[in-house]
């Protein structure tokens, strides 16, 4: 598909980046889309956010000048500002209608979780008062013990701490008629250590923009910047099904997808369904999700037809990392919400059905200094553009050392379904250049500068429609981290997950990568003097080194498998084969040199990845068990009876009824099939309960629920969906992939 020509969106994003490399765009035309669009969003776009007009009109010019510096460099908040921002808070969220408000979080259970207080309270004479100062702003204490630490807090210690982090804006979240002011917060423990998503990973952008301003220095353009961000832009891809279809069967409603369901006679063969028409009751849910998007200053930007049958994505344009990590978990709970209002259950599990493609969330993520100039952007300085290569080379390095914990940010219960499988995209962590920057490299390999082929225009070959200019590289929709012109899409991500814990371990090993090579051009500059010589030094080291990481290819073909294996490139299938690679020793070293996590931290969260892990499976495991006991088999020996029924009535009559016969035998071996896998599953589960008693660790435990207790549940599967083949229609216990996939269509 000629994605230049099929995809418009993309080309009129008013992002700086974009706009850059846009030449036929002049700067007034570009104005003149910011005014329109101010005309159309303007209004309700961040109405109900605690930024811009919201902020400005309450607070005077000195206070918000304190908390811009605090957002945009991280400056302290002292107290009596606090003092203030919270009044002012307080003011528009109750002019908003908001009672409550609530430090809002994302403990590790890997979904947003929230405390709400009134803002009542008492005056001396015991007469009700509106009450919210800086110190409850800035901090609240919630019961740190029912959330997951991996051990770092027992319940008897329980105390845990939620920051207020000013650089991601309050909200109002809309439930029905209730009104809740929404503060964005770190969750950390009573002593200090980490205990959800969002710490790291704003550590790890502090990481990156201080070695980065590093090289920036080396090459004299730090003039003026302040810190080098991260930005991050999310599609997220998701399934529609009918809400009462879906609760009519268990799996969807425990556990988010389908366990069992043999494949409709129609898939995605056709492929009819990729950025086909949006049907009719789709595209009024996704107006209503962008509604509520769009109040809370989330930038949805581009909405299509996925390419399974019900399957959609939403893509908003990029923020600032912390942000669009805030963003991207209030967009998933949003979905959710606004499905139920339209009479839909919307699924982000990676793989809710069978024999269709599965459901990721492509992370494209960039370097920006906080002056806007993106640093992956090559086109900017043209040439040979060493800054730009220093990044790009970092990127290869940190992905050739640290594949295999990059490919166990993104392990899970769920996403095992997508990258074990054959399916988009592997387990094998691999970067694609594309041409341009791939002959790039080759040449700085060995030790050469050359020219970025400067992109060329597109000739429609029709003079009323203008040239397009050609992208820098092609797409390849096969790679699980690919650079796209100025940015990489790391597209190994979950439906479900978090962005924050992959961006956090990505920006830390870029981080030390970014160092490593810094500290190498300095130490060849200090030898030689010329910091063009030392870098292609240096840069050309690295890509002779770290090149086997880079793979331009069909990263789905067998070929690719064996190629990558030769390579030494890690192959890690499941999340009990990828989950150690944070065991190892000097993992811990970095995220703690890098004042990311203790390695305490890590431990706990690398602990609560792996029960988390266990305790999914397990409910996959009973879920499965009760629906093949008490909906497939009642069902099986119904249709057994009769089939029964009918030889024996048949050879009572004197005939014979050789194809009955044969049905009856097949089910019945079928479901004997299903009586044992079913009680194999039950010994597995059994087995990994005393492991657990007997203080096995949750590494051993995973590893025997991937090896031992899966198959059985590929066996009970294999069992339910060949006799749901052969089992009458009208009496089939649950909706089938037919009725959820096509019937609403
Ligand atoms: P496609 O599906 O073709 O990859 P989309 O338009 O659906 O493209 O999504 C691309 C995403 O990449 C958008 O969220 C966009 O804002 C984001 N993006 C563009 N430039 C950058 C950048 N410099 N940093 C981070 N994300 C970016
Ligand atoms: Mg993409």
């Amino acid at each position: 598909m000629n994605s230049v020509a099929a995809r418009p969106a993309t080309f009129f994003e008013l992002t700086p980046a974009n706009l850059e490399r846009m030449p036929a765009m002049t700067d007034e035309s570009s104005a003149g889309f910011v005014r329109d669009a101010a005309a159309q969003f303007g209004d309700r776009f961040g109405s109900l956010t605690f930024t811009g007009e919201n902020v400005r009109r309450r607070l005077s010019p000195a206070t918000l000048s304190r908390l811009e510096r605090t957002m945009r460099f991280g400056d302290p908040l002292d107290r009596a500002i606090a003092d203030q921002v919270a009044s002012a808070m307080k003011e528009w969220a109750i002019e908003n209608g908001c009672t409550h408000y609530c430090h809002w979080f994302q403990p590790l259970t890997g979904s947003t979780a929230e405390k709400h207080d009134s803002f009542l309270n008492l005056d001396v004479n015991g007469q009700p008062i509106v009450e919210f100062d800086g110190n409850s702003l800035i901090r609240s204490e919630p019961d740190a013990s029912s959330f997951p630490s991996g051990g770092i807090r027992d319940t008897w210690e329980a105390r845990g701490y939620t920051a207020w982090d000013p650089t991601s804006p309050a909200f109002i979240v809309r439930n029905g008629g209730e009104r809740t002011l929404c503060i964005p917060t770190c969750f950390v423990s009573w002593t200090g250590e980490s205990l959800d998503q969002k710490t790291p990973l704003l550590r790890s952008e502090e990481a990156l923009s201080k070695q980065a301003m590093r090289v920036l220095r080396i090459f004299g353009t730090a003039d003026g910047v302040s810190r080098v961000v991260t930005t991050l832009g999310c599609e997220q891809e998701y399934f529609l099904v009918d809400d009462e279809l879906a609760s009519m069967r268990p799996d969807l409603v425990l556990c988010g997808r389908t366990l069992i369901g043999a494949n409709s006679p129609k898939g995605h063969q056709l492929d009819d369904h990729y950025f086909g028409s949006i049907p009719h009751d789709v595209q009024a849910y996704m107006a209503a999700v962008e509604e509520r998007l769009y109040e809370l200053g989330i930038p949805a930007k581009t909405r299509h037809n996925e390419v399974a049958p019900r399957q959609f994505e939403i893509a908003p344009l990029f923020e600032r990392a912390n942000v669009a990590a805030d963003h991207q978990m209030l967009t998933m709970s949003i979905l959710q919400k606004v499905a139920r209002h339209h009479g839909m259950r919307c699924l982000l599990h990676e793989k809710p059905f069978a024999g269709l493609n599965g459901t990721g969330k492509h992370n494209n993520w960039a370097m920006s200094t906080d002056t806007g100039h993106n640093l992956l952007n090559p086109s900017k300085m043209g040439g040979h553009n060493l800054q730009f290569l220093t990044f790009v080379c970092a990127v290869v390095r940190a992905l050739d050392l640290h594949a295999d914990i990059l490919r166990a940010t993104v392990a899970s219960a769920g996403n095992d379904h997508r990258l074990g499988a054959n399916e988009a995209p592997p387990a094998i962590l691999s970067i694609y250049t594309g041409t341009e920057l791939g002959a790039v490299l080759s040449e700085l390999a060995q030790g050469k500068t050359s020219e970025f082929a400067t992109s060329a225009d597109i000739d429609l070959g029709t003079t009323p429609i203008p040239t397009l200019e050609r992208h820098p590289g092609d797409r390849n929709r096969t790679s699980p981290f690919a650079f796209i012109g100025n940015r990489f899409e790391f597209r190994a991500i979950g439906g479900t997950a978090s962005v924050a814990w992959p961006n956090a371990v990505l920006n830390t090993i870029v981080a030390e990568s970014i160092d490593w090579i810094a500290t190498e051009i300095e130490r060849h500059i200090d030898a030689n003097g010329s910091v063009e010589a030392a870098a292609v030094d240096v840069l050309s080291g690295v890509l002779r080194e770290h090149d086997r990481v880079i793979f331009n290819g069909d990263n789905y073909s067998a070929q690719w498998h064996e190629e990558a294996t030769k390579r030494g490139l890690p192959v890690l299938r499941g999340t009990a084969d990828a989950l150690p690679a944070f065991r190892q020793n000097d993992i811990g070293e970095i995220f703690e040199h890098y004042s990311v996590m203790s390695k305490a931290e890590l431990t706990a969260r690398v602990d609560v990845l792996f029960e988390t892990y266990i305790q999914v499976m397990l409910i996959e495991a009973r879920t499965a068990i009760m629906m093949a006991e008490t909906m497939v088999l009642p069902a099986a020996t119904r249709y057994q009876t009769e089939l029964a029924a009918a030889v024996a009535a048949t050879s009572e009559v004197g005939l014979e009824c050789p194809g009955t016969g044969g049905r009856l035998n097949d089910l019945v071996a079928w479901v004997t099939k299903l009586e044992t896998a079913i009680g194999q599953a039950r010994a597995a589960i059994s087995e990994q309960e005393s492991m657990e008693h007997s203080g096995g660790s949750v590494d051993a435990q995973s590893r025997h629920i991937q090896d031992t207790l899966i198959p059985t549940l590929e066996a009970i599967r294999g069992a339910c969906d060949a006799i749901e083949t052969m089992a009458p229609a009208d009496s089939w216990p649950m909706p089938t992939y037919t009725d959820l996939l096509f019937a609403a269509d």
